[in-house]
């Protein structure tokens, strides 16, 4: 057995932990593997561990990523979400190789996404990036402008409007980690219906994916507690 591996059932035992104690179904909770900075290797060991969702924060880094396992016998399974910022002149890469977005929050970049997504392929699953502490220099909407967005988004035939995403500030404590991500999915609740199929509140990466999962997060970005620590950037 790998690390990656044993780190992933590791964080599966984790997740199970979290959903026992939240009386959530086990199956409530997705993971996302966060490969940035981990070369194509790495996210192979993790699909041989039975691994299929991934999530990238430099496009042009992801993209070389999916091109690498284009060839690999489980692609089709394969699930690659952006999940850094995306700038305009980006949009025309992430509509054309991701399946998923978790990081809009404007329209015109949206708008981009939408028309820039090939036909040939579904539609982008999208998820907005709500700013739900006031962090600054943060991206991510302000709360109140989630509903306005959500409406316009979810009118665009090239995307799926599918949750909310955020990355509260770093803290180590538990209830107030619980606290910010309870307000995030207040919010996510207060949307249902605004599109056809809201289900995602992606919420809780390595060090808080309990508090997450105890205030009803759907999906786990998780890097460093599949990968290791990563190295530092260049
Ligand atoms: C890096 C990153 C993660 C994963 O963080 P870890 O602390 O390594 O689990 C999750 N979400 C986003 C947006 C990230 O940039």
């Amino acid at each position: 057995m790998t690390t990656i591996d044993t780190n992933l059932q590791q964080l599966q035992q984790r997740i199970a932990r979290a959903c026992t104690a939240a009386r959530r179904p086990a199956d409530s909770v997705q993971l996302l593997a966060v490969s940035k900075t981990w070369p194509a290797d790495a996210v192979v060991q993790a699909v041989a561990a039975g691994q299929l969702q991934f999530g990238e924060n430099y496009i042009q880094e992801g993209v070389e990523k999916i091109q690498a396992l284009a060839s690999h016998p489980k692609r089709a399974t394969l699930v690659w979400h952006c999940i850094g910022p995306v700038q305009g002149n980006k949009t025309r890469l992430v509509a054309e190789h991701f399946d998923w977005v978790q990081t809009v929050d404007r329209l015109k970049i949206a708008q981009r996404l939408s028309e820039q997504r090939p036909a040939h392929l579904p539609p982008l699953q999208v998820c907005l990036q709500v700013n739900v502490d006031g962090g600054a220099n943060k991206s991510g909407l302000a709360p109140a402008d989630v509903r306005p967005l959500a409406q316009a988004v979810a009118q665009l035939p090239g995307l799926r409007l599918r949750g909310l995403m955020c990355i509260p500030e770093p803290t180590s404590d538990f209830e107030a980690q619980k606290s910010i991500f309870t307000s995030a999915r207040a919010l996510f609740d207060s949307l249902t219906g605004c599109s056809p199929q809201w289900d995602t509140l992606s919420m809780g990466m390595s060090d808080d994916l309990e508090a997450a999962i105890a205030a009803g997060s759907t999906l786990v970005r998780v890097g460093r507690a599949v990968f290791g620590e990563r190295p530092p950037k260049p």
